[in-house]
């Protein structure tokens, strides 16, 4: 495969659709370098000028420049994503240095931090748009939080900071995977096996196989680790397996992979790097892109939320209980125990089989329904249109408003693939912008160019029968909600009214709001007039028999206030581990952990448990000080929804109206309190929330 020769080249074409039908490898480090050259030549112009910064003479080339840089290496990443073949891992491997390390350049460069500072404060400022001004805001704000404003002594010490935290991070997980991997537990006798599902033992069995052995091999991989707890009879083997899982990267095992001490470093650092900036502790600083607003008024959230959960989940805690000591004989109910007692008390309660409402939703009912929900509430039309694309399953299909007028385009790609990131996920192909040059985008200057986007999942492709009949793929209903949440995330970005490219649709709006869409589409997989035009059985053509579905509801909320504590006390230690907690003082990580739990928990694990040492979301992801995040959209999106259900129909056309217009159109121009204020006419409250999770006992 030669690559295209440069003029040709698929990803410097700026002036429609991504041509995946003619992108190679090779095309990446041509184009990618020359993108990299011209932006950098761009900043060293803009920067060198006398001429003081505007809008028009440095924001908006800026905008333009970058937007071709993002475009291209989104079209790898994407392809990266979908189509991880050998030739295309190494084109996004090797390019991918240089290309991280022009972001860290830019993130570092004060003469673009002076250059967008000169805007802000100059006269020019006022006549902005609203959408422009928050741009410049986002920009001067992230280059304050990396460092841009230090005294120029404390600069090293900030830098050297921030690249012993990315060490450490790494090697958090690192460690962490080891330990995963460390430890097998094989069981020769078949007898220890009972109770676990039939995939689960070949699964087991097949890794014995691979090493050469006889028996079952079981591992602390999800896939294999989960069964166990959820299903396996014996408990001598559950409490082994839960007792290597709690103890993974601790002072339990080997003391390389012991996390311990990168904890106390990472805290220690991240306070240093907080306290250089000029706030108190990193919770702080991790709180300024995002909605909620201090430290405190995170932690009284969430105290309220547990104050609220408590008493329900006190009552799932003791349904186990007296169920275990009354069906499952065990006298007391351990930390290993309760995945697997849950189980069998989900099974006695809600007896229904995931099989059974599978058969309902088959792929093209579902799509059918997905897109007449989209079309009731948002006033737009769905139809099939045609994009070349990097697998002959995608399909791809576009928004139009009733009158015709195309709105957004986007690529639906289902299916599980060998090459496939697993998961599911939105991506932009195209952002929503006003065009100011023809080079840089797909329509003429003064024109709007449309959004387009990526939906992603891993979903069953269809089979043929045992006769050869193809048969339509079938989803399960979390396969079915999933693809809704994506779809959510999908509308923000395609739904946008916004014309300045870095505040358009999910651009721009704040980490802990950002779920707000894709968590209100989850919402009309419940609702049983669609479900009913949503279902068709596989064999029959019949729709969801109510008796299920009332099944099916019952079962959404087991175990909810149990599950909303859990999710409480990794947030409020998560937060107060980056307040008030002092890393270089007598207390432990550990300690903390006890205090929170003596506040919130129902079911306090064994003292030998090392929650903290695999941690990675706040020690090795993005969400230090951030983990709250998950709760507080929830409780955006159910608000949301509570809209529809106080108008008495989840089709109300003018609160359908208001949330695309309030909500979806505006993206990140505006602070999502005041996006939420305009569709709910108040501040959130936490009342839809504990209503859909079955936490209302008087309504
Ligand atoms: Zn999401």
């Amino acid at each position: 495969m030669t690559p295209n020769a440069l003029p040709d080249n698929p990803l410097l074409d700026f002036s429609g659709l991504p041509r995946f039908d003619t992108l190679m490898p090779g095309d990446v480090q041509p184009a990618i370098t020359t993108l990299l050259a011209q932006d950098r030549a761009l900043i060293e112009r803009l920067t060198a000028d006398d001429v003081a910064a505007t809008w028009e003479n440095f924001a908006a080339p800026l905008t333009d420049a970058f937007e071709q840089l993002s475009r291209a290496w989104g079209m790898v990443t994407h392809v990266h994503s979908v189509n991880d073949v050998p030739e295309w891992r190494d084109a996004y491997n090797s390019t991918l240095p240089e290309v991280s390390s022009f972001y860290a350049e830019v993130g570092q460069n004060l003469k673009l931090f002076a250059g967008y500072k000169a805007i802000a404060e100059g006269s020019e400022y006022a006549q902005l748009s609203t959408a422009q001004r928050r741009v410049l805001d986002n920009e001067i704000r992230d280059f304050r939080l990396s460092g841009a404003e230090l005294p120029a002594e404390n600069k090293p010490r900030f830098q050297a900071i921030a690249e012993e935290l990315a060490q450490l991070s790494a090697k958090f997980s690192e460690n962490l995977l080891d330990a995963t991997n460390a430890f097998t537990e094989t069981i020769s006798d078949e007898s220890e096996l009972a109770g676990l599902p039939e995939d689960a033992r070949q699964a087991a069995r097949e890794a014995a196989e691979r090493d050469g052995r006889t028996g079952w091999k079981f591992t602390l991989h999800m896939p294999s680790y989960l069964p166990v707890m959820q299903y396996a009879d014996s408990r001598r083997l559950r409490a082994a397996m839960y007792r290597a899982y709690a103890t993974r990267a601790s002072e339990f095992g080997p003391e390389a992979l012991d996390n311990s001490p990168l904890i106390r470093r990472i805290l220690e650092l991240r306070r240093e790097q907080a306290q250089l900036l000029g706030y108190d502790n990193y919770a702080e600083v991790s709180l300024v892109p995002k909605m909620a607003e201090s430290v405190p008024q995170v932690i009284d959230f969430l105290q309220d939320l547990a104050c609220k959960a408590r008493p329900f989940a006190e009552k799932d805690i003791a349904d186990l209980r007296s169920f275990a000591f009354a069906e499952l004989n065990l006298a007391t109910l351990e930390a290993w125990d309760v995945a697997y007692v849950s189980e069998k008390l989900l099974q006695a309660r809600y007896a229904f089989s995931e099989q059974e409402v599978k058969q309902y939703f088959t792929e093209e009912r579902v799509l059918t329904g997905l897109f007449k929900v989209i079309e009731r509430l948002f006033n737009v039309r769905l139809k099939p249109d045609a994009a070349p694309t990097w697998h002959a399953d995608v399909r791809f299909f576009r928004i139009e408003s009733t009158d015709g007028e195309l709105i957004g385009q986007f690529y639906l790609d289902l299916y599980a693939r060998e090459t496939k990131r697993s998961g599911a996920w939105m991506d932009e192909a195209i952002g929503r912008r006003c065009v100011r040059q023809t080079a840089a985008a797909t329509a003429a200057p003064g024109d709007i160019q449309k959004p387009v986007a990526y939906l992603n999942c891993n979903f069953s492709r269809p089979v043929r029968d045992a006769d050869g009949i193809a048969r339509p793929a079938t989803f399960t209903h979390d396969e079915v909600t999933t693809l809704f949440h994506e779809t959510g995330h999908g509308l923000h970005h395609l739904l946008t009214h916004v014309d300045e490219l870095g505040v358009a649709g999910i651009h721009g709006v704040e980490w802990d709001a950002v779920e707000l869409p894709s968590q209100f589409m989850e919402n009309y997989c419940w609702e049983w007039s669609v479900l009913q035009d949503m279902t068709a059985h596989i064999d029959t053509g019949e729709p969801l028999p109510r008796a299920l579905f009332d099944k099916m509801l019952a079962a959404r909320n087991f175990l909810s206030g149990m599950q909303t504590l859990r999710q409480v006390e990794f947030s409020l230690f998560d937060l107060r581990l980056h307040s008030d907690f002092d890393p270089a003082g007598e207390r432990s990580v550990l300690d903390l952990l006890a205090e929170v739990r003596r506040q919130v928990a129902v079911l306090v694990p064994p003292a030998w448990h090392r929650f903290p040492n695999s941690f990675a979301h706040i020690f090795a992801g993005g969400y230090a000080a951030g983990y709250y995040s998950y709760k507080w959209a929830e409780v955006l999106s159910a608000d949301c929804y509570g809209a529809f259900e106080e108008a008495g129909d989840p089709f109300d056309s003018p609160t359908g109206q208001r949330f695309q217009s309030e909500i979806l159109a505006v993206g990140g121009s505006r602070t999502a309190i005041d996006n939420f204020r305009a569709f709910r006419g108040r501040d959130p409250q936490v009342d839809a929330l504990l209503r859909h999770s079955g936490m209302i006992t008087n309504d």
